[in-house]
């Protein structure tokens, strides 16, 4: 899960990293109002998940409000890089004597944490790596251990930071590992880290990374996703603990087990359809969740059909059964629907789906023959 910034920025704060006052505001007046409070000059800053921001013309010093309006009214609804600009940060500006860089991560070829620093911040890291790998600074850290303060100015020092910030940045180093050991983070990176000319080492950037599957632990970065650029039926499916993945065709798939839904999509394609979604109601799907998953996929208004692909092994093709019938029952369904069921109690399952009767449902014995239903059906045939 990427954080914006700002999001990034509030993280440092809570480990006493050192960042700037800022505020993040959706609208030219309220950025306005933002710059007039946190005190000119400000830098008005677009939040969007994509690095180079400021050579995209998304960073923008300004020195009174006229310049604060402009940058606002230009940078809100900016495309830099595919990603639409909805949100801005505005920040104080720092006056810069240095720009070095900082980060923290996994690396996972050696099984440890990896920290790197630089002196050549605020440019493009990956061609300091390459062009003159020396002046990186790689540093793996013993995990049950954690960073120690002696490795922490060893890793500043070698890096070639000035003498009068050593303890500085050694500083920032042990808040950033903080940041990425305790918050569960994948990524924490700051580029630049910069030196003030008061010799204040601060973070001017954050690129900060969460580990998804840790954050039920974390209640507090929970409201941290960029719920705006997140597919809302993938957010309630995440809520519900179902795994979903929006997709821009108009056939609903639901299958249980990954693998059988990855081949269920690529069945759908050759037979000429363009499946809506992957969802994977996972092994074991009883009729509660089944009847979840229908509500689901329905929820995307472009879905024409919907291919409910169960292979049995320890979810019974009785429950799922159970489960469609319920779902029906309740939402009473507009779209035709083309099931197959093989595996454990797969007699009993169609069995209970010819009894129950259920409208516009269409039975297919095998893989095959349900994709190429499910395709005439969107396409308005029939089965
Ligand atoms: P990125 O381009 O997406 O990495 O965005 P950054 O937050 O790193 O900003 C890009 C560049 O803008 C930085 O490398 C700085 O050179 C400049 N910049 C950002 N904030 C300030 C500031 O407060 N003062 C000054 N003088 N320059 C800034
Ligand atoms: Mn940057």
């Amino acid at each position: 899960m990427d954080l914006l910034e700002y999001q990034g920025k509030q993280l440092f704060a809570r480990h006493g990293l050192e960042v700037s006052p800022g505020r993040a505001v959706d609208t030219v007046a309220d950025a306005v109002a933002a710059a007039n409070e946190v005190g000119y000059p400000v830098v008005v800053k677009a939040q969007v998940l994509i690095g180079g921001r400021g050579k995209a013309g998304g960073v923008k010093l300004a020195a009174d409000e006229a310049e604060a309006t402009k940058h606002a009214t230009n940078i809100l609804g900016m495309d830099i890089h595919g990603h639409t600009v909805r949100r801005l940060w505005i920040e104080h500006a720092s006056d810069i004597a240095a720009e070095y860089y900082a980060s923290v991560l996994l690396d996972r070829s050696a099984k440890q944490p990896l920290v790197m620093f630089s002196t050549e911040g605020g440019v493009d890291i990956e061609e300091v790596a390459e062009q003159t790998p020396e002046k990186l600074v790689r540093h793996h850290v013993d995990a049950l251990e954690g960073l120690s303060r002696a490795e922490a100015v060893q890793i500043a020092t070698e890096g070639g930071a000035e003498a009068d910030v050593i303890e500085g940045v050694a500083d920032a180093l042990t808040a950033l590992y903080e940041v990425w050991m305790q918050e569960d983070a994948t990524l924490a990176e700051i580029n630049p880290l910069i030196v003030t000319p008061e010799r204040q080492v601060k973070a001017l950037d954050a690129k900060v990374s969460l580990d998804g599957n840790a954050l039920y632990r974390h209640p507090e970065n929970q409201g941290l996703s960029d719920a705006e650029n997140e597919d809302p039926i993938e957010r309630r499916a995440k809520e519900q603990g179902v795994q979903y993945v929006a997709l821009d065709g108009d056939i609903g798939i639901l299958g249980n087990g990954a693998g059988l839904v990855m081949s269920t999509l690529d069945v759908v394609a050759q037979a000429g359809g363009r499946p809506a979604n992957f969802l994977d109601a996972g092994g074991g799907s009883d009729a509660a969740k089944i009847k979840q998953a229908v509500e689901l996929i329905l929820s995307n208004e472009r879905v024409k059909a919907v291919l409910f692909n169960i292979f049995g092994g320890i979810t019974r093709c009785d429950e799922v059964a159970k489960g469609l019938i319920a779902a029906f029952a309740e939402i009473k369904p507009e779209v035709p629907f083309v099931v197959r069921l093989d595996g454990t109690n797969d007699v009993a399952g169609r069995e209970l789906l010819a009894e129950a009767a259920l409208p516009n449902v269409h039975p297919a014995a095998t893989m095959n023959e349900a994709a190429e239903k499910v395709v005439a059906l969107a396409a308005g045939g029939s089965a």
